[in-house]
């Protein structure tokens, strides 16, 4: 496949001798959405930090578009720049406006004009629902708002994909969808992405393709249909099944 935006080549990574990734590959394409699911501790954080150069891989290669971008020390902050990701955890620095949060990396990283920059910002905050926030202090916003801002602090940097590992995870559930909403948004504008979550449902509404990993292998490929209604392996029917209740005996 030629057309990959994103590739990883049988990379592994090992933590003090336990084999987190065990050889793990991955093509991603221009527009494509990859959600990657499985149990707690399967190596999904792991591959992520990996693709953005936040873990070094211990062997393998992983190129974005034609180039190699693993085993680089010195343009890792360019190859950062290409790869936007939010966590769980939204990571606004609290001292500073929701605005000057946003401008950090367009003006100081692409040397962006402010008044350009902050433009844009304002659109993407209204795209969001956010626009009335744009001067407020971190604080004062929802773990929902907070996450739609890291989502607009990372799409303002351009990059060619986003990561996104569990970024509902730490909100309260009334919040999840007001994120989720922002990332199908995304998706329909195009945007190449990587997702690691456990909301199946949106899983299933935003993935191309699933990808489920277990033991830090790919267990599983398939499209969002197959894969949550007719699993072929006994590993994901098992992981999927861990998401539904036994039924209650009432008298
Ligand atoms: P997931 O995101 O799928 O829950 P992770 O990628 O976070 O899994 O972790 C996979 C395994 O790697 C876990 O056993 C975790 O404890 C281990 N691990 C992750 N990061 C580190 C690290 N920096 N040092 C040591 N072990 C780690
Ligand atoms: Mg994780």
């Amino acid at each position: 496949m030629t057309d990959a935006i994103l590739r990883v080549q049988d990379i592994r990574k090992s933590f003090d001798g336990n084999g987190v990734l065990q050889g793990v590959s991955l093509d991603i394409r221009e527009g494509e959405v990859v959600v990657i699911v499985g149990p707690s501790g399967c190596g999904k954080s792991t591959l992520l930090r990996c693709i953005n150069g936040l873990e070094a891989i211990d062997s393998g290669e992983i190129w974005l578009r034609d180039e190699k971008i693993s085993g680089q020390t010195k343009n890792l902050h360019l190859v950062r720049q290409k790869i936007g990701m939010v966590f769980q955890s939204y990571d606004l620095f609290p001292h500073m406006k929701v605005m000057d949060n946003l401008l950090l990396g367009p003006t100081k990283a692409l040397n962006r004009p402010r008044q350009e920059a902050e433009a844009e910002a304002l659109e993407m905050l209204d795209r969001v629902g956010l626009k009335e926030k744009a001067y407020v202090f971190p604080r004062t916003l929802s773990g929902g708002q907070k996450q739609r801002v890291a989502l607009v602090r990372a799409m303002l940097m351009k990059p060619e994909i986003l990561l996104l590992d569990e970024i509902t995870a730490a909100l309260d559930p009334e919040m999840v969808s007001e994120v989720l909403n922002v990332v199908i948004d995304l998706a329909n504008s195009g945007m190449t992405m990587a997702i690691v979550t456990h909301e199946m449902r949106f899983a299933e509404a935003v993935a191309d393709r699933v990808v489920f990993i277990e033991d830090g292998l790919i267990v599983e490929e398939a499209p969002p249909e197959v894969f949550f209604h007719a699993p072929s392996t006994e590993r994901a029917q098992r992981f999927l099944q861990s998401f539904t209740y036994t039924s209650r005996r009432r008298p």
